[in-house]
């Protein structure tokens, strides 16, 4: 894969924003393209494969992995999430900016893997913060929700080995703060 500097990693703890922040990023710059993940997790009430992610099945997901067809893939809070490779190379060769959405170890591996990528840590204001936002989110039972949290730890434990880590006071805000940074990321590439 070519042009890694449109290649930016967006990570942060379960429940920081990052999905908000995402839809505020994406509707402000139409050249930046979200990848869409595939998952083990159930969907939500309101999900669908091929819109918030490609669904699969252990089988289908390990028959990925042993394809290698995943850019990076990982486990978390009991389940598989994985970047596809085909799709972000195809977009990056179009031109597009392709944001990847992702959790920590993931995020980890592509900044080995390609340097030159930017790489965005999302932090919360406080704990008690994160856990009332994971909480309002209603999307996760307990026992999920208490996995989240004790992975958030760690998480923000290694937010320094990231390119920037900025608190996630106000959507907007963080928004407006990562698509600067991004063309920043860009403009320098010519
Ligand atoms: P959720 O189940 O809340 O949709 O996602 C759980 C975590 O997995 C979030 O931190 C999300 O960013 C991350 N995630 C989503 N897609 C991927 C992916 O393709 N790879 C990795 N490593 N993490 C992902």
């Amino acid at each position: 894969m070519k042009n890694h500097k449109k290649l930016i990693i967006l990570t942060g703890p379960s429940g920081v924003g990052k999905g908000t922040v995402v839809k505020e990023i994406l509707n402000n710059d139409r050249n930046i393209w979200l990848s869409i993940s595939a998952t083990t997790r159930e969907p939500r009430e309101g999900e669908k494969s091929g819109e918030n992610y490609y669904f699969l099945n252990q089988e289908k997901f390990k028959e990925m992995i042993e394809k290698n067809l995943f850019l990076e893939w990982a486990q978390f809070a009991g389940n598989y999430y994985g970047t596809p490779f085909y799709s972000v190379n195809e977009k990056i060769k179009k031109g597009f900016t392709v944001l990847l959405e992702i959790e920590v170890e993931g995020a980890k591996q592509i900044k080995e893997k390609f340097p030159e990528s930017l790489s965005i840590f999302l932090l919360p204001p406080n704990k008690e913060e994160l856990e009332r936002r994971i909480r309002n989110r209603a999307t996760e039972s307990e026992e999920a929700i208490k996995k989240r949290l004790l992975r958030a730890n760690y998480e923000i434990s290694v937010s320094n080995q990231f390119d920037y880590a900025l608190i996630n006071h106000n959507v907007d805000e963080t928004a407006m703060r990562i698509i600067k940074l991004i063309k920043t990321t860009n403009y320098s590439q010519a």
